[in-house]
């Protein structure tokens, strides 16, 4: 719980108490009495969290009123790492998530798992069901793209993780997967975060591109009300003003979550950068801000990619990321021919 008000004694010298209160970490301001006297402070804006005690502690200040969370299942998961097959968020070793924006076909997924394993990710991730902003653009080959990505993933032991875009598909996407994402454009869908929570599994949760970090964290609470059995959070960048990069990553939020919130926080530099160049050194950035893990889009061939390509790291660049993040290669598995 979260200092909210600080009431001063009577005889207390207010100035001195509000430096007082700054020196702890606490951004304050003034509440005033009909006479125009500061009789207490309110913390605003939000500030770090500080012992209460330490407050109450100070000779100028009479109690402190605390706010309740508005996410306790949140709060409750701090300092929980989340374990899906080999990939342990909040483990020692960052996890790295890749795989190709979209599905396209079973030999690319195969040569796709097999490369992300090879630059030591633990997990797959790949689009059947794609959110598009054009009507017109690939949407992903849903079922049969569920269907190859399982085997793929199985095949070099790394979880699964795709999206899931509608109610409608939570069942289909929750058979195959280990991992429901929730995209960017719905994470303030609630019908969706009620169906994916019901599924009880694990939750990849994106940021929406305008959402604040309350908003964010609110949205995995309400996953873990319906039952998902962890929410790992994602920065995907939110909507900047300059359109030199494609999102603006928001390190601040991700250093507040793995920080303050103490969650498990991932950043997906792909879709925020939008191009491949910058991909290595914002994962780099990622981790340094508190970041868990990263979600990188990788192709064995981005010529073939149906969608995203621009972005795709190609499977070298993807193994020297992986090098850069201090990650062991899986072993190679000799896959069995189709
Ligand atoms: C994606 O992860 O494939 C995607 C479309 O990203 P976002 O929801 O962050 O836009
Ligand atoms: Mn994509």
């Amino acid at each position: 719980m979260t200092i909210r008000h600080i009431q001063l004694r009577p005889d207390a010298d207010p100035a001195r108490a509000r430096r007082a209160l700054g020196a702890l970490g606490l951004w304050t301001t003034p509440l005033l009495d009909a006479d125009g006297r500061t009789i207490a402070y309110t913390v605003d804006p939000p500030s770090p969290p500080v012992d209460p005690a330490a407050v109450t502690a100070l000779p100028d200040v009479a109690r402190v009123l605390r706010a309740q969370s508005p996410h306790p299942r949140v709060d409750a998961r701090a300092d929980t790492p989340v374990t899906v097959r080999r990939a342990h968020f909040g483990g020692p070793d960052p996890v790295l998530i890749a795989g190709p924006c979209s599905v396209d076909a079973p030999d690319t997924i195969h040569a796709a798992a097999a490369h992300a394993a090879a630059a030591g990710a633990t997990a797959l991730r790949g689009g059947a069901y794609k959110p598009r902003t054009s009507p017109y653009a690939f949407d992903g080959h849903g079922p049969d793209a569920l269907a190859w990505m399982r085997a793929a993933a199985d095949a070099h032991d790394l979880a699964m993780i795709t999206e899931v875009l509608s109610e409608h598909d939570v069942d289909c996407v929750a058979a195959a997967a280990d991992v429901l994402q929730i995209g960017s454009r719905n994470m303030q869908n609630y019908a969706l975060l009620r169906a994916a929570g019901q599924t009880g599994h694990p939750i990849l949760l994106k940021r929406g591109m305008a959402a604040t970090t309350d908003e964010w964290l609110l949205a995995g609470e309400h996953l873990l009300v319906h039952g998902a059995a962890a929410v790992i959070y994602c920065e995907r960048g939110v909507r900047g003003f300059d359109p030199a990069a494609r999102n603006l990553i928001d390190l601040g939020a991700v250093a507040l979550l793995a920080h303050a919130h103490r969650q498990p926080v991932i950043v997906d530099p792909s879709h925020a950068a939008g191009r491949r160049d910058l991909i290595a050194p914002l994962a780099r950035a990622a981790l340094a801000a508190g970041a868990c893990g990263v979600m990188i889009e990788s192709h064995p061939d981005p010529t073939r990619a149906l969608s995203d390509a621009p972005q795709a790291t190609d499977p070298h660049t993807l193994r020297a990321i992986g090098a850069a993040l201090g990650l062991t290669p899986a072993p190679p598995v000799r896959e069995v021919a189709r």
